[in-house]
């Protein structure tokens, strides 16, 4: 899953990845969705690990265009772990107390806890994504965001978080037919913003806003992945894989009990 990992400090080219790429799993949508069926299995058993054992943080962060496809990605990806053990905090529109602090006042509350894998339906990245792009703070502010990013994800990972963070990565036509699809299909409807469409305006603006925001913090501890998102099999895919790799390199195992509790006869 290396050739979707932006390595710290090259520039993140987007048009270098295509979105409608399958180049991992050539075996196509029916297979890919079978192999899913199997990650699903794994990734239960490594949650279930992580949670048991009690020694790692996990946050994953999602962020992509407007029907980029993260609701989607933890809907199908997550599906059949322990809900005790994963959470997923949505970042929306700001509220005036959340405005009045710092940028990462409410993301770092939502940081994983031990044991624990917390999915950032977008993030403090849109801090730097439709805060830059629809000019909500001036540049002198913005800017110096992707060092507190940084720094902020250096924290967590210092103190024992491990840090995936995708890009799904769409093509402006893909998007455009999954607007029309939420405008046209009655159980899509309530997703359909009049505003996604005015967003969709400043897609140049947006990608170019990405491709700073992942070339600046993209790091070792912390590392974005473009991941190939016009095929939603795919795109499960290849998540899928990252995460559980990342999860089997943890090495983890269950606690062992302080003695031998064999002993002990449950009447
Ligand atoms: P959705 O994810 O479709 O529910 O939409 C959430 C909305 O909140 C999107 O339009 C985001 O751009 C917006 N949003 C999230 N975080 C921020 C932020 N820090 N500043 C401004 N808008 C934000
Ligand atoms: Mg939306």
């Amino acid at each position: 899953m290396d050739r979707y990992r932006i390595p710290p400090g090259a520039g993140a080219d987007l048009s270098a990845i295509d979105p409608d790429s399958k180049e991992l799993f050539p075996g196509g949508k029916d297979a890919g969705r079978e192999r899913l069926k199997a990650l699903r299995v794994e990734l239960r058993e490594l949650q279930e690990l992580l949670y048991a054992e009690g020694k790692h943080k996990v946050l994953v962060v999602l962020q992509a265009m407007d029907a980029g496809g993260k609701d989607g990605t933890i809907r199908h990806v997550f599906r059949g772990v322990n809900p005790s053990g994963v959470r997923v905090a949505s970042f929306k529109k700001p509220t005036p107390e959340e405005l009045a602090h710092d940028f990462l006042w409410r993301v770092h509350q939502e940081a994983p806890a031990t044991g624990e894998i917390t999915i950032f339906n977008r993030s403090h990245y849109e801090d730097v994504l439709v805060v830059r792009v629809k000019e909500l703070v001036p540049e002198d502010v913005w800017r110096p965001r992707y060092e507190h990013i940084r720094n902020f994800e250096r924290l967590l990972a210092e103190e024992g978080t491990t840090i995936l963070k995708f890009y799904l990565h769409i093509s402006k036509d893909e998007q455009k037919a999954r607007l029309e699809d939420r405008r046209d299909r009655p159980d899509k409807r309530w997703k359909f913003s009049p505003g996604d469409l005015e967003e969709r305006k400043r897609w140049d603006a947006y990608r170019a806003a990405f491709e700073d925001a992942i070339s600046e913090t993209s790091t070792e501890h912390a590392p974005w992945y473009v991941v190939p998102a016009n095929r939603k099999w795919y795109r499960n895919l290849v998540i899928s894989t990252v995460l559980i790799d990342t999860l089997r390199g943890l090495d983890m195992s269950y606690p062992e009990p302080g003695e031998d509790v064999t002993k002990y006869v449950v009447v």
